[in-house]
């Protein structure tokens, strides 16, 4: 990766409350459902991706690396083999999905014939829905070593000495009834919001339980141009700086980007207009904390 772009400790976080934060956050994926570079597409972005695969976009899973050495994910990319032997990361614990969307479940079955005891099973933290959906009426339940773990829509659990609570956001899903979620994740003082996919109009409930000024968000922004297309599904660039101002986001990473962003190093000059809050995510992207 661009050292040039490494985020530091410093620009994130004052060093005097270094000592809070004992866990590592790394975007695996920072792309949309096709990737970038998506195939059969020459775009500009794509053909710079090709050019300069460390400008790729793999699709979006996050990896969070608790002080216990426990290994966590926030969703499970379709490229999340390569993404985990990139990473150098053997060994998942737990499991958290977003929703059932192919580009942030299937990467679920990566873990065909996974070297764990039986005892070891990973835990999968989602809605009941996305769980049955995808451990029973798949029949996955039987080839993948995971243990079921139903999350209320608004319920916090703790793992790892890291508290998860879901909320609401609002996403279409092709599977009728099946919500979408983000999550807040915190570890000491410190927050981080990921939204997960979506689109505006988010739940007042939602609104109200993540407006506290999160120390990080980290949020969907399919494109910064105006289009016609997907607008019931993620938020472009306008509605994703909106929302981070809503919540009182102190730094904001924008992942879940397609090819209709401009080639990564073009998209970060253009958002030194924005200041320096947003950052334009990229994979392998870490937070030390
Ligand atoms: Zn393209
Ligand atoms: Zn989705
Ligand atoms: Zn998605």
């Amino acid at each position: 990766m661009q050292d040039l772009y490494k985020i530091s400790e410093a620009e994130f976080f004052s060093l005097t409350d270094k000592d809070v934060w004992q866990v590592k956050l790394t975007i695996l994926g920072s792309g949309d459902t096709p990737g970038t570079p998506a195939l059969n597409c020459h775009c500009k972005t794509c053909e710079n991706a090709r050019k300069h695969p460390e400008h790729s976009r793999t699709r979006f899973s996050i990896l969070i690396q608790a002080d216990d050495g426990k290994n966590i994910l926030i969703d499970a990319s379709p490229d999340l083999r390569f993404q985990l032997i990139r990473e150098g990361v053997e060994k998942i614990d737990a499991v958290f999905l977003t929703h059932e969307h192919f580009d942030h479940s299937s990467g679920l079955f990566n873990f065909y014939r996974y070297k764990i005891k039986a005892s070891e099973k990973v835990l999968l933290f989602a809605g009941e829905d996305v769980i049955n959906h995808l451990l029973v009426e798949r029949n996955l339940q039987n080839i993948l070593p995971f243990r079921r773990r139903p999350l209320g829509i608004y319920e916090k659990v703790e793992f790892a000495g890291i508290e998860f609570q879901s909320f609401k956001v609002n996403h279409r899903s092709r599977n009728e009834g099946m919500s979408a979620r983000g999550f807040l994740i915190t570890h000491g003082q410190k927050k981080i919001v990921v939204t997960g996919d979506t689109s505006p109009n988010i739940p007042e409930k939602t609104l109200k339980m993540i407006s506290i000024n999160p120390d990080v968000a980290i949020i969907d922004m399919f494109t910064d141009r105006n289009v016609e297309f997907l607008r019931e599904s993620h938020f472009i660039l306008p509605e994703a700086i909106a929302f981070s101002k809503q919540i009182g986001a102190k730094k904001v990473i924008f992942v879940h980007m397609s090819h209709y962003v401009p080639p990564h190093l073009e998209f970060v000059e253009r958002m030194k207009n924005h200041g320096e809050r947003f950052v334009v995510g990229y994979d392998g992207l870490t937070l030390d904390f």
